[in-house]
């Protein structure tokens, strides 16, 4: 492996330390994205509205994360780039002499069939699906994916007509046309957010429909999707989903934001479940549930990880993270969360015994050995590994003892 110059690179893991933490230079106010599916590569144009941020010293130079992908086009305010007026290396796109304010447009190529790294845009079994947190998005195009930078994202999904009745992203639809042979898909999501919540989902799904009343009156279409042979086990999920958004409101005054929230389960999604904005995605086994094949403990999980992941959108979401080491932040705020409506809906004496036998079994090991670190942790090589029982668990200890000393409100 060598980088541009031909200098040998020696994989060498770099440490990321919080105090090294800069805001960003510049800030990326609106996100236009279109994935034109092919079959063997899909092409990622992407265009960026960016500024200079204010509160950061003054640099002349763009420095954009992205890996592994295959520039076809670069250009400022619709001025083509030169070689010479950009670097890339493994990690980094670099641009030199960019003014104020600026729109950026870029074309990728990926190949998400030979994505085995299941992180970025993925194909498996013949439907597309992303993972993105913590740093998968500067697989499907170069930007600034660090969770202190938050877009407006707007996302238009192209393929050949017929290819997949399913064709998704964050937000509402804007709209679904058929044109030249294709079919195009425009989504928007109205609220900012980090990069490492995009999502994208294309296949052949059937979908389970309904819908939530807010507090406010306002009517949320809810659905949750599936392969066909999946379709009759998702309905205990949709009712844990609206007790869940009942509860966020009863309990927080949290309303739901966007006029649909979408949950996809598939086999070939490979974390437990991901928040992603406004399409949440999960392996089916924390979705599907059936009287006749499945066990309570598995119910209760089924509507544990449904709520979690619902309720990110609150802790998590809308109210984020800032880096990487505040990643226990939002996921032992939800775990409190998630447990103290498991708490509501089910025995509270016997939630907190799981809880504890928990923290006791598995915790108190990690950190009695080589594992053991913080909450929040000072330092890191590879954040992907700080999901942990420390982060999620004693994360949520530490908000409950909050909760306890300081009260509810
Ligand atoms: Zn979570």
């Amino acid at each position: 492996m060598s980088d541009i110059s031909g200098t040998p690179i020696t994989p060498v893991a770099t440490v990321t330390r919080l105090a090294d933490y800069r805001v960003p230079e510049f800030l990326i106010e609106k996100t236009h994205l279109t994935f034109e599916l092919h079959e063997g590569y899909t092409d990622v144009s992407s265009r960026l509205t960016i500024t200079r941020n204010p509160q950061s010293v003054k640099a002349d130079r763009l420095i954009l994360h992205g890996e592994q992908l295959e520039l076809l086009s670069l250009a400022i305010d619709e001025q083509l780039l030169d070689d010479e007026d950009y670097q890339i290396t493994p990690h980094n796109l670099t641009i030199r002499d960019v003014p104020e304010q600026f729109v950026l447009h870029c074309k990728t190529r990926i190949y998400p069939e030979k994505n085995t790294a299941l992180e970025g845009l993925y194909c498996s079994s013949g439907m597309y699906c992303t993972q993105c947190e913590a740093e998968g998005f500067r697989k499907i195009t170069y930007y600034l994916d660090r969770p202190d930078v938050m877009s407006e994202f707007e996302t238009v999904i192209v393929a050949r007509e017929g290819a997949f009745s399913t064709m998704l992203s964050n937000g509402n639809c804007l709209s679904d046309t058929v044109r030249d042979g294709k079919r195009i898909v425009h989504w928007h999501d109205p609220f900012k957010k980090p990069s490492y919540l995009f999502a994208l989902v294309a296949g052949n799904l059937v979908c389970l429909e309904d819908s939530f009343t807010t507090q406010f009156g306002r009517q949320v279409l809810l659905q949750i999707y599936t392969e066909a042979k999946d379709g009759d086990k998702c309905h205990f999920a949709m009712q844990s989903l609206k007790k869940a958004m009942r509860w966020d409101e009863q309990i927080y005054g949290r309303e739901y934001d966007l006029d649909r929230f979408m949950i996809v389960a598939v086999d070939d999604f490979n974390m437990g479940a991901m928040e992603n904005k406004g399409l949440n995605i999960f392996n089916t086994s924390c979705v599907l549930a059936h009287p006749a094949s499945t066990t309570d403990a598995a119910f209760q999980r089924v509507e544990r990880v449904i709520a979690h992941e619902y309720f990110h959108n609150w802790s998590g979401n809308r109210v984020t993270c800032r880096d990487w080491f505040q990643l226990s932040l939002k996921e032992g705020l939800t775990v409190y969360r998630d447990s103290e409506f498991s708490a509501d809906m089910n025995s509270r004496a016997v939630k907190r015994i799981e809880d504890v036998s928990l923290i006791r079994g598995v915790q108190f090991v990690e950190d009695a050995g080589p594992m053991a670190h913080p909450v929040r942790p000072d330092s890191y090589m590879e954040i992907s590994n700080f999901y942990t029982v420390t982060i999620y668990e004693k994360g949520a200890e530490v908000v409950r003892m909050l909760a306890n000393i300081l009260g509810p409100e």
